[in-house]
Order: structure tokens, then C-alpha cells, then sequence
């Protein structure tokens, strides 16, 4: 019952529900692929034998979700209980995560450089820049509405991301966020941080705002431009931690225009409120997509 009051969401009999083969696993869940009547989902199902906070976090996720309704957030169908269990179940998206998608494009093309090489001239249209700054724009939309709605992500990367038929990206991975009720800013009470990708003053103050999930936008601008690297890849932690403190950025990735990377540089300004807020930036994707359209 207290479960079933901590997230409102509408239930669904789970006599409905047909489960099938495992998609993945997270940290407070595993996501499997389901049929719902004729339409096919995704469940994420509490961990057997979760804890007490566990239970809670899990269905704090699913209280966070069911108040988003954007074409760029995943979207959330409603929630089973059977006995101690619940399971979410949300829309499929068949195509997975955003950043094992941008590995497979990187090795697709590494392919069709060596064949160019060897035999004949070979044209893929994948990794176009057009389809890449449509990724960048539509992650841009989609946290521009959470902004608007006052949450905050947290957790914003390319692994976060993921990928419809039709190649539609939705943010996803709401387990770290927050409602930011009127404030400007939030402290976390603690858990693991990604390091990587998180502003410093998140990291070290623990002190998360609109412009923080700003600054891990422009990490997911990184991956994206790189295919699928991660910052800081070869770096520790607590060495990305330093070299940032030092003032230290990421470079362009290769083949990355000059206007994107000015994007990733203003995401990573050293003071939140320096760095430019996701209407802004939106703004300006929309602006460099029209002159990508117009060449
Ligand atoms: P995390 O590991 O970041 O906690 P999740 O628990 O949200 O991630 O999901 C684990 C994995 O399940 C994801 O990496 C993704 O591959 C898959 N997954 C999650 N939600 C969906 C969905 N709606 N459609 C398809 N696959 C999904």
C-alpha cells in the first residue's frame, strides 16, 4: 500500500502482461522485453529481494517518470504489484542505447574506410553529421522540457539514452533524478557519482541545478561527435576530477565542427551560471540545423 501511495501511477493487471527475453540490467532493476495486449514494452522489474530503500528508489523512479509526457523522454505505460513485486512498464525502444549504437556506426564505418582503401569506393550514409546533430538536438528538446518541468537528471549520457525504430532519442534512466520543487538547486544525500560526466561542482559539493545536467549535455555532445568515447577514457577519476579543477577539456573530436565543440566548451563553463541553459542551447541546435539543412 505505502508503495502504491509513493507513485500514483496507473496500475496494470499483470495478468496483461506477457514477459519475454531479457533486454538488460540496471542498478536497481532488470529490463525485459513484454507484450502488453498487442503492444510491445518494456518492464524493468525490481531486483529479487531488494532492501527496503531499494523498493523505494525503484518506485521513486517510476513516481518521476509517469509526469513526463515528451516525444524525447521514455514514456511510462504504468505499473504492475503483484505480492512484494512491482514492475514498470514503459515503451519499448527497439534500436537500445544511444552509445552502443554510435560504437556500431564507428565500426560500420571503419569497415567501409578499409574497403575504400582496398577495392572500390563504398557510400554510407550512416554517421552523417546531419543525423548526428539530430541526436544532439533531440537530447536538447527532451531536457529542455525536463528543465522546464523542474527536474533535474543527474545522470545525463549517452548511455542514458536511447533509441526508437525510427531512431527517435529518448532520455532515459530517471534513477538518479529529481523533482527541484521551486529551488534552484538540489544536495544529494550521498550514492555513487559518474564522475565523467557530472560538473564539478556536483562532484564535490554535491550540488546539482539545471546548469550541472548543462555541463553532462555537453559530455553527451562529446560522445556523440566521438562515436561512442567516452570522456576522459583513459583517465581515472580522480585524475578527470583534477584535470577539470585545473581547467583542463576535453578535445574536439576528430571531424567535429567548430560550432559543436563552442557548444561542448560553454556546457563545461567552470561556473554554473556562466554556462547557457537548455532553451538556449536548443535554440541554437535548431539554428545549426538549418544551416546543415540549407548547404
Ligand atoms: P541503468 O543500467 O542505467 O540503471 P536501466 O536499468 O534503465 O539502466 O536499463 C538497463 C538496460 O535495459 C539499458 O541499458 C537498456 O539497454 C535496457 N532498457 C532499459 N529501458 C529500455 C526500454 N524502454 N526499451 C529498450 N531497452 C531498455
Amino acid at each position: 500500500q505505502l508503495y502504491m501511495q509513493l507513485c500514483h501511477a496507473k496500475q496494470i493487471q499483470s495478468d496483461s502482461l506477457v514477459l519475454d527475453s531479457r533486454l538488460g540490467s540496471g542498478q536497481f532493476g532488470e529490463v525485459y522485453k513484454g507484450r502488453l495486449g498487442d503492444k510491445m514494452v518494456a518492464v524493468k522489474l525490481m531486483k529479487e529481494g531488494s532492501l527496503h530503500e531499494e523498493r523505494v528508489k525503484f518506485l521513486q523512479e517510476a513516481a518521476i517518470m509517469r509526469q513526463f509526457n515528451n516525444l524525447n523522454i521514455v514514456k511510462m505505460h504504468g505499473i504492475v504489484f503483484e505480492n512484494e513485486k512491482a514492475m514498470i512498464v514503459m515503451e519499448l525502444l527497439e534500436n537500445g542505447d544511444l552509445q552502443n549504437y554510435l560504437l556500431k556506426l564507428k565500426r560500420k564505418y571503419s569497415i567501409v574506410i578499409g574497403v575504400f582503401i582496398l577495392l572500390i569506393p563504398i557510400h554510407s550514409n550512416k554517421a552523417s553529421p546531419y543525423q548526428l546533430l539530430n541526436f544532439c538536438r533531440q537530447i536538447c528538446l527532451g531536457m529542455t522540457y525536463l528543465s522546464c518541468k523542474g527536474f533535474i537528471h543527474c545522470d545525463l549520457a549517452a548511455r542514458n539514452v536511447l533509441l526508437s525504430k525510427e531512431n527517435i532519442c529518448k532520455i532515459a534512466d530517471f534513477g538518479m533524478s529529481c523533482d527541484l520543487e521551486n529551488e534552484a538547486y538540489y544536495y544529494s544525500k550521498g550514492g555513487k557519482i559518474p564522475i565523467k560526466w557530472t560538473a564539478p561542482e556536483a562532484v564535490i559539493k554535491r550540488k546539482y541545478s539545471s546548469a550541472s545536467d548543462v555541463w553532462s549535455y555537453g559530455c553527451v555532445l562529446y560522445e556523440i561527435w566521438s562515436l561512442g568515447r567516452k570522456p576522459f577514457e583513459t583517465y581515472s577519476n580522480i585524475y578527470a576530477l583534477e584535470k577539470v579543477k585545473d581547467g583542463y577539456r576535453l578535445p574536439p573530436p576528430p571531424g567535429c565542427p567548430r560550432s559543436i565543440y563552442k557548444h561542448m566548451i560553454q556546457c563545461w563553463h567552470p561556473i554554473p551560471r556562466e554556462r547557457p541553459d537548455f532553451h538556449r542551447l536548443m535554440l541554437s541546435m535548431l539554428q545549426l540545423e538549418s544551416e546543415e539543412n540549407d548547404e
